[in-house]
């Protein structure tokens, strides 16, 4: 019996099977099974309105026509939904650059200490490497800071091995029973080094020792216990402190701006008599006071003297005969002021985000 009912069922049976489609095959299979000329369920249909009469006919003519457009719709929607999904993926472009491959650079620090030993070495200087673990007399008698001195505060020091045995042994003398031993210490200055250098032999002298040196420090934003210096040394004959003032000169003008001043502010240093702190002209305001600067308009960068007769003579250099002088620099320092950075743990954090922006 055809009715309008019937229709609807063919219908949602279709749909149904068109939902199930997979293949283009199964999609063929099923427009033949709806559609087919011979089989097919819509043509049967077709084939049957002859028996109806006029008003019958047209109204069922009209609903087999809708059907049969949703079935043809339907059809071709799946049959692109399918083309689409077994069409082969577009091939790979090989004149594309490839993706760079991330690369390490230079750490700034270890960048800011190469450019520091290029301008000395340009300058004829030698450059020396030198033991982080030091002895008592390298890092601190030899440069004249004997035992009791005030700048050898333990508080500042980090020993690896006392000077002192902890225990006493139970003798008869009292004082035999502290046994004395060699104090071992992270070096607290790069200092050490320019007494091992004059102990091998006599002046001329002209060198630098770049390096780490420990201190007991509270990390914060201008200190690390870890820090990088580099320390220059010229013993000679006739040397100076004008040669002093010239060598910081052409450092801070090589390193800063070709009108960096320099200014020396006196100050103490056990090792160098007289002694004076280093100031370079702000780079951030030119002089005219900013908060990098403290508004003085000077920004310190280390300490320098002429090297003091004692030193001479812990390491065997006639003091009658030679003079020379010493300068310190802390290379954190100069990166921070270099790079315009106002937190020293950023070159120690290793955040990559951050290292990579001084890359050079
Ligand atoms: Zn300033």
């Amino acid at each position: 019996m055809l009715d309008i009912d019937a229709l609807t069922r063919l219908r949602d049976d279709f749909a149904d099977s068109l939902g199930k489609v997979s293949t283009a095959a199964d999609l063929q299979l099923l427009r033949d099974t709806v559609l087919g000329r011979k089989a097919g369920a819509i043509t049967a249909l077709y084939g049957t309105l002859g028996g109806l009469s006029t008003d019958r006919k047209r109204e069922v003519g009209r609903a087999l026509n809708e059907l049969k457009a949703f079935v043809e719709a339907g059809l071709d929607a799946r049959k692109t939904q399918l083309e689409a999904a077994s069409a082969p993926m577009p091939s790979a472009d090989l004149t594309l650059a490839p993706r760079p491959l991330p690369v390490g650079s230079r750490h700034p620090l270890n960048a800011m200490r190469e450019r520091i030993e290029r301008i000395f070495a340009r300058m004829g200087y030698e450059i020396l490497d030198g033991p982080e673990t030091e002895d008592d007399w390298h890092n601190f008698e030899a440069l004249n800071m004997p035992a009791d001195h005030p700048a050898r505060d333990t508080q500042d020091t980090l020993y690896l091995q006392q000077p002192f045995a902890q225990g006493t042994r139970a003798t008869g003398d009292a004082r035999s029973g502290v046994s004395l031993r060699p104090a071992t210490l992270l070096r607290t200055h790069t200092s050490a080094m320019q007494i091992r250098y004059m102990e091998r032999g006599a002046p001329p002298v002209r060198i630098i020792a770049p390096g780490r040196v420990y201190r007991r420090d509270n990390l914060d934003l201008t200190h690390t216990p870890m820090f990088q210096q580099v320390e220059a040394l010229v013993v000679g004959e006739d040397v100076t402190m004008a040669d002093l003032k010239g060598t910081l000169l052409g450092f801070a003008r090589e390193f800063f701006d070709q009108r960096t001043p320099i200014m020396f502010k006196p100050s103490f240093f056990p090792y160098t008599e007289p002694s004076a702190e280093v100031f370079v002209g702000c780079q951030s305001c030119f002089g005219s006071g900013c908060s990098m600067c403290k508004r003085t308009g000077w920004i310190e960068i280390g300490g320098s003297g002429m090297v003091h007769p004692s030193v001479f003579e812990a390491v065997g250099i006639d003091p009658e005969r030679y003079t020379g002088f010493a300068f310190g620099m802390g290379i954190e320092r100069l990166a921070l002021l270099a790079h315009r950075v106002d937190d020293i743990r950023a070159f120690y954090e290793n955040d990559l985000r951050l290292l990579e922006q001084f890359a050079s």
